[in-house]
């Protein structure tokens, strides 16, 4: 591979076109392997962004994309409809939880939240009030395209450099009571303030149930949730989940909302829709709110992607909500779950650990000093495994598949990384 080209000429994520990290040429991958092309063989610690749940290169959605491909790749979905797009919206109106069965499908998780903040926004104009301010938390993450990003936590987003084009919206502080531990009501105090403090100018609450992903890997209580919906309800507040990390079983339910047992009234998904093979998201209503934003003066929702309901990635996003009919999830992240909860608090021993969280296929080892990225990533694929930390936050999300043995190659390798002054900087 021309890794010289790639060097001069390719944009990686985060990090500088001046003196780029490290790139890792990979030739394939199967199961929980990652194979490079400089011939190491690496357990996939990562499910690639959360998105490749059931392993690299699996038959049954390769077979679905061979399917799908001899008959028609894509086709527009203005005028147009396919069974690909039906079968898949049959099932995830089956699947999610409550009244949600009104689906929108779009190309990445970005535009599922843009296209679920929207909605919310039309939903209050076609009711005749102004709304246009959005509550969320701190330490949240929604995307990177401008309104997502508004509502991403301050810091970690940068807000600083967009000022006077990001959208400001409100941050209430985030909750402090882990999921495994008491819940304390006094986590909801900051949220309730600012909800009745700005209760007629909010459109929609917008926030990661359970899990905080890219803005901080924090578990929170599930009575967090329940208190929040509960405050949306009393002020007729709509209340959007963005599930896009945590949908489709990460977290040993098939949607982390179903830890609190709540209902949003907008619910974001992407990533593992397709099992990882390609870009597919969905925003999903209830008829209320859809048929409100549709009697509005616009006469319908404002958005219609190129690329909306691509055949192509709805049929493999089919094949992947096959797998999960299976079942086979739930006793996958359990046993996950288990092996995290016995393995991570070994690791608070060491001093460079400030503190270590799990739930279902996540698990979180947050350290003292941030990783020297370049050395830590160098020792992680010597140890033959792929995990890429960012800041202080070193964490796995395997794919279901892993067996215990490549848990605890995972969990090995972060306990090396901690002995090794150099993978950490200061
Ligand atoms: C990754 C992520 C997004 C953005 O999805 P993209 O497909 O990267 O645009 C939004 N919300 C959450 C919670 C995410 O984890």
């Amino acid at each position: 591979m021309d890794l010289e080209f790639d060097r001069n000429h390719i944009w990686h994520p985060y990090t500088s076109t001046l003196n780029p990290l490290t790139c890792y040429p990979v030739s394939s991958a199967a199961g929980v392997e990652i194979k490079l092309e400089t011939g190491e063989t690496l357990i996939d610690g990562m499910s690639s962004w959360w998105s490749t749940i059931h392993g690299y290169n699996h038959p049954h959605l390769n077979q679905a994309a061979h399917q799908q491909i001899d008959s028609v790749s894509h086709v527009m979905f203005g005028g147009i409809t396919h069974k690909p797009a039906i079968d898949l919206c049959k099932k995830l109106v089956a699947m999610t939880p409550g009244d949600l069965d009104k689906v929108f499908l779009a190309d990445s998780g970005s535009v599922a939240v843009e296209v679920s903040l929207k909605m919310a926004l039309q939903y209050w104009h076609a009711k005749g009030e102004k709304r246009s301010k959005f509550l969320t938390l701190r330490d949240g993450y929604h995307g990177d395209t401008f309104a997502a990003m508004s509502v991403t936590d301050p810091d970690n987003s940068m807000h600083s450099l967009y000022k006077g084009f990001l959208p400001e919206h409100i941050f209430a502080q985030s909750p402090n009571t882990g999921f495994w531990q008491e819940w304390n009501e006094r986590d909801l105090d900051d949220f309730k303030l600012k909800l009745t403090e700005h209760k007629t100018e909010i459109a929609a609450v917008i926030l990661e149930p359970i899990v905080q992903g890219a803005g901080g890997m924090r578990i929170y209580h599930p009575e967090f949730l329940k208190g929040v919906r509960q405050l949306c309800n009393e002020h007729g507040i709509l209340l959007i989940l963005d599930e896009i990390a945590t949908g489709f079983g990460r977290t040993g339910k098939m949607f982390a909302c179903e830890h609190a047992n709540v209902v949003p009234d907008i619910l974001c998904v992407g990533k593992a829709l397709t099992g990882g093979y390609m870009t597919l998201s969905a925003t999903i209503t209830s008829k209320k709110v859809a048929d409100t934003v549709c009697g509005g003066d616009a006469g319908c929702f404002m958005h219609g992607p190129t690329f909306m309901a691509n055949p192509l990635a709805c049929a493999v996003a089919n094949a992947s909500m096959e797998l999960l009919a299976q079942g086979d999830w739930k006793q996958q992240t359990h046993a996950i779950e288990q092996q995290f909860s016995l393995l991570l608090p070994e690791l608070l021993k060491h001093e460079l650990i400030e503190d270590v969280r799990w739930l279902g296929a996540i698990g979180v080892v947050q350290s003292t000093a941030p990783v020297d990225m370049e050395k830590i990533q160098q020792h992680f694929v010597e140890q033959g495994v792929w995990i890429r930390p960012f800041g202080k936050l070193i964490y796995m999300m395997p794919p279901f598949i892993s067996q215990p043995k490549h848990i605890e190659t995972l969990v090995n390798a972060i306990t090396t990384a901690l002995e090794s002054e150099e993978c950490f900087s200061e």
